[in-house]
């Protein structure tokens, strides 16, 4: 192997630029040449695909985002997208792709390489957390710390009038922000699509908590079952039925993507780039790169895609005693 090219793909996660950097420098320190493909599959599709060089990871360890940036590609999906990228990569004569990204995007790899046997080795990145064959995605990290940061300063707020505050977190499929986030943030409860809410249960607890606290903070998950923060906050101030309560629900959004990565996500990054690219001139393909005890490890795509990362029996245990 002699020619490798990288992309970021799906959504952005905080720490993709240091896995970018890594797999860049861990090439050329092994001799190969290597590649930078834009906009993910969209740019394999273009032909956007540039040479890079040790230089062109400098001063970027530090920064959110992906300098080799992100994007969905409706196109991808279709097979004639997908030999648009073929001869693209064959163009440059490229043996091997390290690909960053999520579920969706390893999805799109396998299909790609059971097509045209093009060596590919994945990186998890994305903040969701949600992928097997890893102990923490790259992103998480800061995702959490940057709602914990939010949950902070909402909790002084709540304090001072009195407020049930509802914030939702990303998490469509997965509550490891919302459990993670609220266990640090002191959180009354965390409501999450992995675990049924029973809400009749929540009004009863807050209606007990008050006669100890007088402000609550709730966290959701965006894809909770119940709905999303408003609604939930909506069904439970109707069922409270107390006038003299104040509920307000404030969404952390895209805030949670941003920021400059965690030391834990910029190490996880770098560690998972270097063994992707070690990993392919082990003659690895088809699987993700991940780090579980400590260790990295490598899991089969479909495992990654199929398998499900059920959320930490204990954290949830901790939410319910610590909440009291
Ligand atoms: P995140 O978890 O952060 O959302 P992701 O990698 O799961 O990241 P997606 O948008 O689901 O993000 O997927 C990224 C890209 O992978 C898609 O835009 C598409 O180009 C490609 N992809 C996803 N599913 C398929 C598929 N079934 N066939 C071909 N390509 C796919």
């Amino acid at each position: 192997m002699k020619k490798i090219a990288v992309f970021t793909s799906g959504g952005d996660s905080p720490g993709m630029n240091a896995c970018v950097r890594a797999v860049v420098r861990t090439a050329i320190f092994k001799g190969l040449e290597v590649y930078g493909i834009m906009r993910g599959y969209e740019g394999m599709i273009e032909g956007d695909i540039k040479r890079m060089h040790s230089h062109s990871v400098s001063n970027i360890i530090q920064r959110g985002g992906t300098v080799l940036k992100s994007a969905r590609s409706m196109e991808f999906k279709t097979p004639e997208g997908r030999k648009k990228a073929y001869d693209n990569l064959m163009a440059h004569d490229i043996e091997g792709i390290v690909a960053i990204g999520g579920d969706g995007t390893f999805t799109g790899a396998k299909i790609f390489q059971a097509e045209f046997g093009i060596p590919t080795v994945g990186c998890p990145g994305t903040i969701d957390n949600d992928l097997y064959g890893t102990d923490y995605t790259i992103g998480f990290d800061t995702a959490v710390n940057t709602a914990l940061e939010a949950i902070d300063k909402i909790r002084d707020t709540a304090a001072a009038h009195d407020r049930i505050f509802f914030i939702e977190v990303m998490g469509r499929d997965a509550g490891f922000i919302a459990v993670e986030s609220g266990i640090g943030g002191g959180a009354e409860f965390v409501m999450v699509p992995e675990t049924k809410t029973d809400l009749n249960m929540v009004v009863k607890s807050l209606k007990n908590l008050r006669k100890t606290k007088t402000s609550s903070i709730v966290v959701v998950a965006e894809g909770d079952e119940e709905g999303n923060a408003e609604t939930i906050m909506q069904k439970v101030k109707d069922k409270i039925k107390d006038e003299n309560k104040d509920f307000k629900v404030t969404t952390l959004g895209h805030i949670q993507r941003g920021g400059s990565p965690t030391a834990r996500d910029r190490v996880l990054g770098s560690l998972c780039g270097m063994a992707a690219v070690e990993g392919l001139l082990a003659g690895k393909k088809n699987c993700m790169a991940g780090v579980m005890n400590h260790q990295v490890v490598y899991t089969p795509f479909e495992d990654c895609i199929g398998k499900e990362k059920p959320l930490n029996q204990e954290h949830l245990k901790l939410m319910e005693i610590l909440s009291i």
